[in-house]
């Protein structure tokens, strides 16, 4: 049901007709992630150094932030072949099988939301990741034989949003682990007006900025945003993207100046009356909302945290003096849990 929010950071169907033109190349068109990037840089000039595969890769945090884009830069700059698929993709393990083997050596394979993968394909990702070698198992019972397979050396880039539902054995075959964070609001104003340089749309700066601040920190929001911002420039104006545009068409999509919809503010609402601001359980806050448990930790949960309007305790998820405020309701004794 929340799958469609326009600020949504999932990936919806329109965004994919934008991503080959907005999806940055290199380095140097990414922006923002400097830790990242910085200790990516040095893992990538050694293994080239040393002429060998880069280790595997596993990348972290939520959806929008540019996971897939910096597996695909990976591949550019490594000057080798990737191949992209995804946990729930990968149902048998002849699919794996199939992708893994066609691998040239050296070749990224790009796993997203690789929590999704079911455990016996895990384990046969095992020996792939550490001996880049495949077990088979050929027949059943007692005469069933295994066959092992020799692969080339291969790089796994595994992308999740989850980073607690990765299994430990999982997790310590990656070499590298980094973790992608929120953008800060200049970071997004760069790369609004990079999407807007790249396509044509004439945008003022401080338009830019005003949809930087309410795209929750997220890329992939920030650009769903400047597309709908300019089809209303263009239908209500003359196609320029000014300041008083761009807060005419986010007032008109009821995107609030933190970014939140009704959605987030339904939520917020629920945790405040329904349950005298917290503690409560994820899942009974997902069912007074309807929605599922899963969505809000991926999808509302982090940036409401990053914004202090939510926090996540031992004994379930509270709200904070800020959500009082930002909801306008005032905070009593008798609702002051936290
Ligand atoms: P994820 O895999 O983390 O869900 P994506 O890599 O698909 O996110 O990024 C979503 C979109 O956001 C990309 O298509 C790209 O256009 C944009 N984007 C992501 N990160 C950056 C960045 N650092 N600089 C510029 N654009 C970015």
């Amino acid at each position: 049901m929340s799958d469609d929010r326009i600020i949504s950071a999932r990936e919806q169907k329109d965004d994919k007709t934008w991503d080959l033109t907005l999806r940055p190349q290199s380095f140097d068109e990414y922006i923002g992630q400097t830790q990242v990037k910085t200790n990516l840089d040095v893992v990538l000039r050694a293994a080239k150094q040393r002429k060998e595969p880069l280790d595997h890769v596993l990348l972290f945090g939520p959806p929008g932030l540019g996971k897939t884009t910096l597996a695909h830069i990976i591949s550019k700059e490594m000057g080798v072949g990737i191949k992209v698929t995804s946990g729930p993709a990968i149902s048998k393990a002849g699919d794996l099988a199939a992708i893994i083997t066609n691998l040239q050596e050296g070749d990224i394979l790009f796993i997203d939301e690789i929590h999704r993968l079911n455990k016996t394909i895990e384990e046969i990702l095992y020996p792939a990741m550490e001996d880049f070698a495949l077990d088979i198992v050929l027949g059943k019972g007692p005469s069933a034989q295994i066959l092992r397979l020799d692969l080339p050396r291969f790089t796994l880039i595994g992308a999740t949003t989850r980073y607690n539902l990765i299994s430990s054995p999982l997790r310590d075959r990656f070499g590298v682990t980094f973790r992608l964070d929120f953008y800060s609001s200049e970071e997004i104003a760069q790369i609004v007006r990079r999407s807007a340089d790249i396509l044509s749309v004439p945008i003022a700066q401080d338009a830019g900025q005003e949809i930087a601040s309410r795209s929750r920190a997220t890329p992939r929001i920030a650009n769903r945003i400047l597309k709908r911002v300019r089809d209303y420039a263009q239908v209500k104006a003359d196609g320029n993207v000014s300041y008083e545009i761009t807060r005419q068409a986010l007032d008109m999509m009821a995107i609030d100046r933190y970014g939140l919809d009704d959605l987030d503010r339904r939520l917020l609402r629920a945790l405040v009356e329904s349950f005298a601001g917290g503690p409560v359980g994820i899942n009974t806050l997902a069912a007074a909302v309807q929605e599922e448990a899963g969505t809000i930790e991926e999808i509302f949960e982090p940036y409401l945290m990053q914004l202090g309007f939510l926090s996540r305790t031992a004994k379930g998820r509270v709200a904070t003096d800020k959500t009082y405020d930002y909801l306008g309701i005032e905070r009593t004794d008798k609702n002051r849990l936290f």
